[in-house]
């Protein structure tokens, strides 16, 4: 991960994979829910941190998933494991 240049849009890995929604698999929250709003959580790089030569602290922006049933939030790479 690349705090300092990483811009939070995640779609550098996004090609064109043509598949129609009967070949896909509904993610589901560990409480069966299935709808889920996307949302941010902002991370940061502390300014006193050795890998920051900035001097001014760095955030970035992760998107995440609110299960709109529990409300448990879920992260991408929660959603690959
Ligand atoms: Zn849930």
């Amino acid at each position: 991960m690349n705090l300092v240049n990483g811009n939070g849009n995640g779609n550098s890995q996004r090609n064109n994979i043509q598949v129609s929604a009967d070949e896909l698999t509904v993610v589901e929250c560990e409480c069966g829910g299935s709808v889920f709003q996307q949302a941010h959580q902002i991370h940061k790089l502390s300014a006193a941190h050795p890998k920051n030569p900035t001097g001014e602290p760095q955030f970035m922006n992760l998107p995440v998933h609110i299960c709109l049933n529990c409300g448990h939030v879920k992260t991408n790479q929660d959603l690959t494991e």
